[in-house]
């Protein structure tokens, strides 16, 4: 039913200060949006399905990176239903260099449930959408305003940015409290486009009013109207509170290879890059990784070459891994190297894992069936660099 005038106005006068500052750039905005939105392929057909993909890896990735992930997955997995039945090993292979893979996990989980719940259809609801796991009030947004043009924000960091500069609010992004507010304020003023409207302040965060002090405000369509600009405070906002600082881990890493072959070994269920594949490796100092070389070295006399040690490091949100890598070549009968192998490697766990977490796998297996988390890449890298190379590159004896 179409508003009065008067009921228009009521609204209006009820708005706060601020949704009101938001209502005046939504025209501005939307005009922007449409001449200069970057053409990218979750727009060309914005599915439920669609969405919600592309909003989960975007999430943790730039954009340009992303592009082939979504292809890739989509060619794989084209229907929520294939997502629903994928065997985990397929997933986690497609999300393979994503990191943050109780993200996908938790995708499948969410396609589960929408084929159980909903008949395979994601529910244009906000409220069943936010009682999908994985799915929160960003996610269930993003898909009911893009995919369903139901009046609902979705506040990410690029959002909240843009936002606090545009009224100088000087609050901290950081806080729940600040983004439920900013939620509410634009719930309150949401457009008849709400998915160009919610996309509009994304596009606008990540190509212009860019983070760390680089604002672009001389291409910016709201430059006229934003109080931070005018104030000289563009640099300085949004005020975010800062992390705590990473705490460093030291870790040994090992290169096995069994007569060619590699040994791999399945991480715990529980915990940090859960159920993923792995070089061998433990917490550890650098001395530490060099007496468990050296005790596989006097138990493997005849047979063992321990060709290089590499370093490299990894950073979480919260952890810096800092690794020694070896690589160790050991030749023979594979049965009764094994045998005398696994209790080194049980070892490295503190003998809680059992043997069949290990596994022996040829390399063509180990680059397209199991999924080594990012965190390794660098110092595999390094430790597969075949021989061929200057003799102090890849010789280097320990
Ligand atoms: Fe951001 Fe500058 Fe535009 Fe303000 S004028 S919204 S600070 S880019």
């Amino acid at each position: 039913m179409k508003q009065s005038q008067t009921e228009i106005n009521d609204k209006t006068n009820k708005l706060s200060e601020n949704s009101r500052l938001y209502q005046e750039a939504i025209e501005d905005l939307l005009f922007w949006y449409d001449q200069n939105h970057r053409i990218l392929p979750w727009r060309d057909e914005p599915t439920p399905y669609h969405v919600f993909l592309s909003e989960i890896m975007l999430q943790q990735t730039r954009v340009e990176a992303v592009r082939g992930y979504y292809a890739r997955f989509l060619s794989e997995l084209p229907t929520l239903r294939d997502l629903a039945e994928a065997k985990e090993e397929k997933l986690l292979k497609l999300w393979e260099g994503l990191g943050y893979y109780s993200r996908v996990r938790n995708m499948q989980k969410a396609a589960k449930e929408v084929m159980e719940k909903y008949n395979g259809e994601m529910p244009a609801d906000y409220e069943k959408l936010r009682t999908l796991p994985g799915i929160g009030d960003y996610t269930a947004g993003a898909i009911s305003s893009i995919a369903f043009s139901l009046p609902y924000p979705a506040v990410d960091g690029n959002v909240l940015r843009v936002m606090s500069r545009l009224i100088k609010n000087e609050a901290d992004i950081s806080k729940e409290q600040t983004k439920k507010t900013l939620r509410e304020d634009l719930k309150a003023i949401m457009p008849s486009r709400p998915g160009d409207f919610n996309q509009s302040l994304m596009e606008l965060g990540a190509t212009v009013c860019l983070p760390n002090g680089k604002p672009l405000c001389d291409r910016c369509p709201l430059s006229h109207r934003c109080i931070a600009f005018h104030e000289g405070k563009e640099t300085i906002l949004p005020v975010k509170q800062k992390k705590k600082e990473r705490r460093v881990e030291r870790r040994n890493v090992f290169l096995i290879q069994l007569n060619e072959k590699t040994i791999l070994h399945k991480r715990s269920a529980k915990g940090l890059l859960a159920g993923l594949f792995e070089l061998p490796e433990e917490k550890g100092e650098p001395e530490e990784g060099e007496k468990w070389i050296e005790k596989l070295r006097l138990s493997f006399p005849e047979k063992i070459t321990i060709s290089k040690k590499e370093t490299a490091k990894h950073i979480f949100s919260h952890v810096e891994w800092q690794m020694t890598g070896y690589r160790v070549e050991i030749t023979g009968d594979e049965e009764t190297i094994w045998n005398r192998l696994w209790p080194y490697l049980l070892c490295l766990y503190r003998s809680e894992e059992e043997e069949s977490s290990f596994l022996v796998t040829d390399r063509e297996k180990l680059e397209n069936e199991y999924t080594i988390p990012s965190a390794f890449t660098e110092i595999t890298k390094k430790l597969w660099k075949e021989k061929g190379g200057t003799k102090n590159e890849n010789r280097t004896r320990l």
